[in-house]
């Protein structure tokens, strides 16, 4: 049943997307120009969010959130093990202190009990969190209300890692709206749930916080005289006022990302399909299959399945070795960050996260993308069922 390669994910570009970039190409401005701010107010309006700021990639993003909430030297921020390494990075970037918080064994995010266990110890010994980086894995919300709740107690900040969450909800609010969070990021990678070949966002309800992210994309420059530090001396005059980057999104990317915002519900109603349908198919078969909350929408980004290692059983690796024979893109999402060797040189060390480090044995990533089609997904559902027979 070997056929040409199923990759895990890939994005799905359109006629519209290709002109929308051409458009672009033909017009005054390749970056800088409207198509940016375009993209910005029809994320906000999606996603019922105040303040939107389009920029490279999520990872810059997530580095202009940590600035913009004053994340320093000396400071700490916690994030979940079982993420991208990104979501960890944004902190030792800014000089701070980087510690992880287990995960639930039954979603994988952030253990809500591990996170206030491991708040009172850290209040006991006056080490704190500023920031806390809840990760809706796979586009599976986290439990926000309860981590919005110890903020307020511990006195945290909350950003939220929504690289797999586009076009998600949580309860009745999408994930984004930052009910719950300072500030929210999403990826626009050509994995992810919508594409801008690169690209990501920062969003946040509060003015003075999106003013900052906005200076940090920019190398910290303003033109607003009501932000400058002198009187501003005439139409040419700007002021460099913090130590800011090139974190900028190109206009050729952000007409394709608004192109592609139409039909992110379309995608993530495809993924739905999708994803039910290997519920099914999977369910005779000795393996975890990913719990959805009926309460919440997922992006299903992911659709992570475990093989249970107890003895005697199939092994991790050999489903995936049998699996890519098949020509079936597989991945493990993630390798826990503290257990990859620069975090580990710096004093992470292994078997301080059950769960995720358990979790990390077991899961394998299936194929998911709008454009999986139904045989394909019965060739990934074969050679499942071949392994296990
Ligand atoms: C993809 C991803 C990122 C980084 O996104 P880029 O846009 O590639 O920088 C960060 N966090 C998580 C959880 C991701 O999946």
């Amino acid at each position: 049943m070997t056929g040409p390669r199923i990759p895990y994910g890939r994005q799905d570009i359109n006629d519209d997307d290709v002109a929308a970039v051409s458009a672009v190409l033909r017009s005054d401005f390749l970056t800088q120009g409207p198509a940016v701010p375009e993209f910005e107010s029809a994320l906000a309006a999606y996603l019922n969010a105040k303040y939107v700021v389009a920029c490279s990639n999520a990872t810059a993003a997530l580095h202009m959130a940590c600035l913009a909430l004053e994340l320093g030297p000396g400071d700490r921020l916690w994030t979940s093990p079982i993420t991208f390494v990104a979501s960890a990075n944004c902190g030792l970037y800014c000089g701070a202190l980087v510690d992880f918080v287990d995960i639930d064994p039954i979603t994988y995010n952030m253990s809500t009990t591990r996170l206030a266990e491991k708040l009172a110890v850290a209040e006991a010994n006056g080490t704190l969190p500023k920031v806390v980086v809840p990760v809706h894995l796979s586009g599976e919300p986290c439990d926000m209300r309860t981590i919005s709740e110890l903020g307020k107690r511990y006195g945290f900040r909350i950003i939220e890692d929504a690289s797999h969450a586009i076009g998600a909800r949580y309860g009745n609010s999408k994930v984004g709206s930052c009910e719950y969070s300072d500030i929210t990021v999403f990826s626009f990678h050509p994995v992810k749930i919508i594409t801008t070949g690169e690209g990501g966002a920062a969003v946040t309800s509060d003015l003075a916080l999106a003013e900052k992210l906005s200076l940090f994309r920019s190398h910290g420059i303003t033109r607003d005289p009501k932000h400058m530090r002198e009187a501003n001396h005439d139409a040419w005059y700007y002021e460099q006022i913090f130590l800011g980057f090139n974190y900028r999104l190109t206009d050729l990317q952000a007409a394709l990302g608004t192109s592609q915002l139409a039909r992110l519900d379309s995608f993530v109603a495809r993924r739905h399909v999708l994803a039910s349908r290997y519920d099914s198919l999977l369910s005779g078969l000795p393996l975890i299959l990913p719990r959805r909350d009926p309460k919440n929408y997922s992006a299903l980004h992911l659709y992570i399945i475990r093989v249970p290692q107890q003895q005697g059983s199939v092994s991790r690796k050999l489903v995936i070795d049998k699996l890519s024979e098949q020509n079936i893109g597989v991945n493990v999402h993630y390798i826990p960050v503290h257990m990859q060797p620069y975090y580990r040189e710096r004093g992470h060390s292994v078997s301080s996260f059950p769960a995720a480090e358990n979790y990390y044995e077991e899961a394998i990533t299936l194929p998911l993308f709008p454009l999986l089609t139904e045989a394909e997904q019965l060739r990934v559902v074969g050679a499942l069922s071949e392994i296990f027979e």
